[in-house]
């Protein structure tokens, strides 16, 4: 009870929702703003089943203002569309049950954009692929129902593609070092792909954690 107050007592002036411990109540200069926090906020409020200790009208507001023309979403307002960012912010959308505030059509071609020639997604134009996006972009397009817009196979093989044959890891791409990371989100990714269902259970776009186990919590997230 004594942690959830504290979470909720989080929300800044703006109400845009700070990293846990910026105390910025009286003084929005002295704390990080960003909505990858709005983000986590509400998923552990959401899991602890305390959203209404923040003003979430008002937590969705400022995730709205930080929507763009290219339907993407970004750490600020004004701030540039990010793939992660966007992650976060559809996310967030979902769980307080406010996706009309996106257009999936608009964001689903951008965030189609981001698969290159060898199947990999990256997270913003002229960057280089890397798997954890294939978590980002694919688990927003599902969250929005357009996740058959982009090459299923093609990510499939770029995601085996990275994993190492000895240790049975993920890495970013092809050739490097595996990381705990990337293997999180390169399995997850394959699951959303509905790969391998026999050996993967089915994984929830919003909260990245078995659909089962949110089944058993009684936690529901919105779904275009
Ligand atoms: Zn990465």
């Amino acid at each position: 009870m004594i942690i959830t107050q504290r979470l909720g007592s989080q929300m800044s002036p703006s109400y845009g929702l700070p990293r846990f411990g910026d105390h910025c109540t009286l003084n929005q200069t002295k704390c990080e703003i960003d909505t990858r926090f709005s983000f986590c906020a509400v998923a552990c409020l959401a899991l602890l089943k305390r959203l209404d200790v923040i003003n979430v009208d008002k937590a969705v507001e400022y995730v709205v203002s930080c929507k763009n023309f290219d339907g993407g979403f970004g750490v600020r307002p004004g701030s540039e569309s990010h793939s992660g960012q966007i992650y976060c912010c559809v996310g967030m959308l979902a769980i307080t049950n406010s996706l009309h505030h996106v257009d999936p059509d608009l964001l689903g071609w951008w965030l189609c954009e981001r698969q290159l020639p060898s199947g990999g997604l990256n997270g913003r134009p002229e960057k280089l692929p890397d798997v954890c996006y294939s978590w980002w972009v694919l688990a927003s397009l599902k969250v929005m129902g357009r996740i058959h817009w982009i090459d299923k196979s093609k990510l499939e093989r770029f995601i085996l593609a990275c994993q190492d044959e000895e240790t049975g890891g993920i890495a970013d791409r092809p050739g490097d070092i595996v990381d705990p990371f990337h293997t999180l989100f390169g399995v997850a990714g394959l699951s959303l792909l509905g790969s391998y269902k026999n050996q993967l259970k089915a994984v929830n776009p919003v909260f990245c954690m078995p659909e089962e186990t949110l089944t058993r919590l009684g936690v529901r997230t919105q779904l275009l």
